[in-house]
């Protein structure tokens, strides 16, 4: 959520945000609901004093004075109800309005449609020449019976799946080995809920516009996360902090689960796209300050840098267009990893930052060193989510008998194991 006094101030510039981000917002509507709601209030505030006024009045008239009094009262408290339901109404609009407007991205981000318009900056590593056919994943998985979709698909539908055998040790050692790795940076890990309240998804930006994304346990309401941010960044809602406190450094481990809609047709082969896949995320809560939030930002995409190099998979980092932002986004890196079978860099990693856009739906403050309360800004990025990062793991790493080579930084987390053999 932005500052309503930032967005009066800046309308134009809002009004351009949703635009670039493609969010379907009226700024002008918005201000107007806005200058309603802050009329209604003199109003009603100017009533009630003149309300009060005669009503104190009323025990010291006699006969038709004292009547005339109590009438111009009853009016008085008819035209309040009136009023007060009518701020009711615009304060429900302007609240729901207010949660569909965007961040504001830095002035330096890419304006564009889709990812892609999203600018390549560098990349890492050398790509992978095989002088031999080389295989899918899904072949790969075949072959060493790692994988059942078939049967992931009977039981639960399109984009389930089982992990068997190997393929779950390997899921289980590149966490392992990210958990190692974040833990040694002094992050504090956590397993969280899955299941979060309304006020959660809705705090991190998640709703309203997610909904169509999110599966909802109508019943009990509740909503299954499709990220562990959701958790992180709410573990400190409505709370205030003490500034000594941060920076707070994150990492959460979850399933996560994405309806997908919008995407039938796209990805439907493998592992790329599934409804539920495991992810470690980082989450960083900093102080207010711009500076400190690029620091954090550079920091968790390093990390994630970093875990590829350990796994020796090639990737490129992009510059995110704002076509391809959230809406809570002002910056975004995606890290893309080489996956030879779609003969391109696909993304397995995606760094934000948000400003205090979450902390203020959330209700996340600090008291700076003057003592003054001030709204924390957030940061998250992906260290590990699989089974997407499996596709280059098998794929970039495969030998010509199917055999899969192990990175060293991993192989002490798969029992030493140099290599995976086909069954
Ligand atoms: P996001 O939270 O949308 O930025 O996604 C973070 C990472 O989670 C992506 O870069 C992917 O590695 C992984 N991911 C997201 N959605 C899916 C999905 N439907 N299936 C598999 N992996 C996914």
């Amino acid at each position: 959520m932005l500052d309503i006094h930032f967005i009066r101030n800046h309308p134009d510039k809002v009004q351009k945000a949703a635009e670039d981000k493609g969010i379907d917002i009226s700024i002008e509507e918005l201000l107007d609901l806005d200058r309603k709601r802050r009329q209604y209030i003199v109003e009603i505030e100017e009533l009630r004093a003149e309300r009060n006024k005669k009503s104190k009045l009323t025990p010291t008239l006699q006969g038709e004075e004292r009547e005339a009094n109590i009438q111009s009262v009853k009016q008085l408290n008819e035209r309040l109800k009136s009023l007060e339901s009518e701020l009711e109404r615009v304060k429900q609009q302007f609240d729901e309005m207010m949660l569909v407007v965007p961040a504001v991205p830095f002035d330096d981000v890419p304006v564009g449609k889709d990812d892609s318009e999203n600018v390549e900056l560098y990349t890492w590593g050398t790509l992978p020449v095989f002088d031999f056919t080389p295989r899918d994943h899904v072949t790969l998985g075949e072959m060493h019976d790692m994988f059942d979709i078939p049967r992931g698909v009977k039981i639960a539908g399109s984009r389930m799946f089982f992990l068997k055998n190997d393929a779950v040790l390997l899921q289980r050692a590149i966490q392992q080995m990210a958990l190692d790795f974040i833990m040694d940076k002094g992050y504090e890990v956590f397993s969280v809920p899955v299941l979060v309240r309304e006020d959660a998804m809705r705090g991190t930006g998640y709703l309203p516009l997610g909904r169509e994304q999110a599966y909802v346990l109508e019943r009990d309401e509740l909503f299954l996360v499709g990220t562990s941010e959701v958790a992180l960044v709410s573990y400190h809602a409505d709370e205030i902090l003490d500034g000594s406190e941060l920076p707070k450094r994150m990492a959460g481990i979850s399933d996560c689960f994405r309806r997908e809609v919008g995407a039938a047709g796209k990805d439907t082969r493998g592992l790329y796209r599934v409804h539920q896949f495991q992810k470690i995320e980082q989450v960083a809560l900093v102080k207010n300050d711009i500076e400190e939030s690029n620091r954090f930002h550079k920091e968790l995409l390093e990390n994630a840098e970093t875990i590829l190099r350990m796994l020796e998979l090639p990737y490129r980092v992009v510059e995110v267009c704002t076509g391809d932002m959230g809406q809570g986004q002002v910056k975004k890196h995606d890290i893309e990893t080489w996956m030879p079978s779609r003969e391109s860099y696909s993304e397995t990693h995606s760094c934000s930052s948000f400003l205090d856009f979450q902390a203020r739906r959330s209700n996340i403050r600090y008291r700076d060193e003057n003592g003054n309360i001030q709204y924390v800004y957030t940061l998250n990025n992906t260290l590990v989510a699989t089974p997407r990062l499996l596709i280059p793991l098998l794929e970039v790493h495969q030998q010509e008998d199917g055999s899969i080579r192990i990175p060293e930084a991993l192989r002490k987390y798969m029992g030493g194991r140099e290599k995976l053999i086909p069954k």
